[in-house]
């Protein structure tokens, strides 16, 4: 079954992305970076300048996917040991990206640096933490993440913190303690995008009510297309437009496709989550012995969850985050070559090149820019907050 494609659809789309940006919400080609021991999180060592057919992201691949700007995860499994010490070497590995191919790429801590990258022919690295446990508890680390980079904090992983309940665990705080809203609060004061892919959905609503700025939710699909609990529900969605925010769909086949998900279903624990320092192997081998090969998601899957997600927020709040992490992809998006695909393909389906323009990017450009200003004149009107969670969750 292969994935048909018009040739005058595809240029299109190539023509389109000469005009204007495309933003991807997020790639964890850190983690797989930090996961080849032999690479000793060395980026030159791993050769991103070459082709990495065995995984899903690497540079000429980012080039042909005309990707202007990637959100690059410092992703940290909430069990590992050390979260503290681990996320400062992911962060480490994504400054490396420019340091290593300055001509290929810049970091970018701004709206305007994608801007100033795409006019100098790079692709802009936005930098951002995924997993709240790497603060172990405490706020201080949020400013020197800030301080290294960082634009976008995504609040937890697959597992409930101590101050925030994951979508993919047992809920513990009812959403968030006073702790979690000082961070997003804090997150705010900076500068910083919150993002709410992965928590709860109390998480989402109690963030909608107190963020002072926009949020993101920077790789979630629609609950009501596939009833994976990382995706959005309806009464979330429903609230995106009024917080001026961006939704951005992601690629994950058990995200996107209900039978893929179906089939994953004995896999996963009760609450939906497998866990990233667990072999999978034996279990997936047994898995298909039992009930046949994983049914394939499709390009043409996540198109349905994009318009349905333009159809509840509006085309002002959607947007495309991949989560390449070098796992399963569905089919005709199996690598960051094949944006122009998804493009094309909903060029075919009669999106407009006006609405291809906000979704690619300028939807998430109006974000950024929203909370670089409000973070100014946050910092401007109060004082940063400090301490641990102690300090502000009595037992
Ligand atoms: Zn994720």
């Amino acid at each position: 079954m292969g994935f048909r494609q018009s040739a005058e659809a595809l240029e299109h789309a190539k023509a389109l992305l000469k005009r204007f940006p495309l933003i991807d919400g997020h790639n964890d080609l850190p983690w797989v970076i930090h996961s080849q021991k032999s690479c000793s999180q060395s980026v030159k060592r791993y050769d991103l300048a070459r082709v990495h057919s065995e995984s899903d992201t690497d540079l000429p691949r980012l080039r042909e996917g005309m990707v202007a700007a990637q959100f690059f995860a410092a992703f940290v499994p909430t069990l590992a040991p050390h979260p503290g010490r681990m996320t400062l070497e992911l962060i480490d590995i994504i400054r490396q990206f420019a340091e290593t191919y300055p001509n290929d790429f810049a970091l970018a801590v701004s709206a305007q640096d994608i801007a100033r990258a795409r006019k100098a022919g790079k692709i802009a690295c936005v930098m951002t933490v995924e997993g709240g446990v790497g603060l172990e508890n405490s706020l201080a680390p949020l400013r020197v993440w800030h301080a290294a980079g960082v634009r976008l904090m995504t609040l937890c992983h697959n597992e409930t913190l101590d101050w925030v309940d994951s979508a993919t665990d047992a809920p513990r705080h009812r959403g968030l303690t006073k702790f979690g809203e000082a961070v997003v609060l804090e997150l705010n004061r900076l500068g910083i995008i919150v993002d709410l892919a992965h928590t709860a959905p109390s998480v989402m609503h109690k963030v909608l009510d107190i963020s002072r700025a926009p949020v993101l939710f920077s790789h979630n699909n629609a609950t009501a297309l596939c009833d994976h609990p990382r995706n959005a529900p309806d009464d979330v969605l429903d609230r995106i437009r009024a917080k001026k925010s961006v939704i951005m769909a992601t690629f994950v086949p058990d995200f996107i496709s209900q039978k893929s998900r179906d089939w994953a279903r004995p896999l996963k624990d009760k609450y939906g989550k497998s866990s990233f320092l667990h072999n999978h192997d034996a279990a997936i081998a047994a898995r298909v012995k039992e009930a046949g090969p994983q049914p394939k998601a499709t390009l043409i899957d996540l198109c349905q969850h994009i318009e349905y997600l333009a159809s509840r927020t509006g085309l002002n709040h959607v947007g495309i985050g991949s989560d390449y992490f070098g796992g399963a992809t569905p089919e005709g998006l199996e690598d960051v070559s094949k944006f122009p695909s998804l493009i094309a393909a909903l060029i075919e389906r009669g999106w407009s090149d006006a609405a291809l323009e906000k979704l690619c990017g300028g939807n998430i450009l109006r974000v950024m820019k929203a909370v670089e200003k409000i973070g100014k004149a946050l910092r401007d009107a109060e004082p940063a907050r400090t301490g641990r969670l102690e300090d502000y969750d009595h037992p």
